[in-house]
């Protein structure tokens, strides 16, 4: 923690914050809050500097010609690049995992550069993913099922140095195959929903890597019965 509080960056909320992803840094705030850990969201917006002094940043989806001003802008203010290269927890969802990797091809095929900061490259695909998504944590990096909600139309490749997050039993993810990115303390998914309300245990693990410490459990039985309702809902 770089102060008293943790500081969670909610990065170009203006631009990348398709499906109510901002309540990624709520979901983060409020599950420190509650075990009275301080915590304080810092919004930037398009066209403001960002800064590399906070703990956590979260970056939403966001279609093609948005993701493309975003990632213009994180470039040449590489204040999140920068708190990435001294250990940042970060995480990107949907147009976020597309603009971290190497390069991205959108639907125009246009190629941009990503920010490089996690070994993937991403490609419009030939049909939009849309629809529920289940997936089991892969390498026991998080408990229960990652279950959220997609729509995009980019596919993503891994490279050696990023492994998945999830594998697919429903829904596409990156490829059919697997979902999202894990490198280092960068998190990355597809998954809107938003995606840490509907997995706690994510919140929990991005928490964990940001202060040190394992968070004690939080009992939310809206919570249970949102997962619930969203798996019968994919049919699981
Ligand atoms: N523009 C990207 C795609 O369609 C990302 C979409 C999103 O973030 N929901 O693949």
């Amino acid at each position: 923690m770089s102060a008293s509080k943790v500081s969670i960056a909610l990065v170009l909320p203006d631009l990348l914050g398709t499906y109510g992803d901002f309540g990624n840094a709520v979901v983060l705030e409020k599950r420190m809050a509650w075990r009275g850990i301080p915590a304080e969201i810092v919004t930037i917006r398009f066209g403001e500097p960002v800064p590399d002094s906070c703990d956590i940043y979260v970056v939403g989806g966001g279609e093609d010609t948005a993701q493309t001003l975003a990632v213009r802008h994180l470039r040449d203010h590489p204040g999140m690049q920068r708190a990435a290269a001294r250990g940042a927890v970060i995480l990107g969802v949907c147009a976020g995992i597309q603009i971290f990797g190497e390069h991205f091809t959108r639907a125009d095929q246009v190629t941009h550069p990503g920010l490089g900061l996690i070994d993937s490259t991403s490609h419009a695909g030939g049909s939009r993913a849309i629809g529920e998504v289940i997936a089991t944590p892969a390498d026991g990096l998080f408990e229960g099922l990652l279950t959220g909600f997609e729509n995009h139309q980019g596919r993503t490749v891994l490279g050696p140095s990023a492994r998945p997050l999830a594998h697919v039993k429903v829904g596409t993810g990156n490829d059919g195959s697997v979902e999202g990115a894990v490198q280092g303390r960068i998190l990355c998914t597809y998954l809107h929903g938003p995606v840490l309300p509907r997995n706690p245990q994510l919140a929990d693990l991005l928490i964990e890597w940001a202060t040190g410490t394992k968070p004690a459990p939080l009992d939310l039985p809206a919570v249970t019965q949102l997962r619930a309702e969203r798996a019968r809902a994919a049919g699981i």
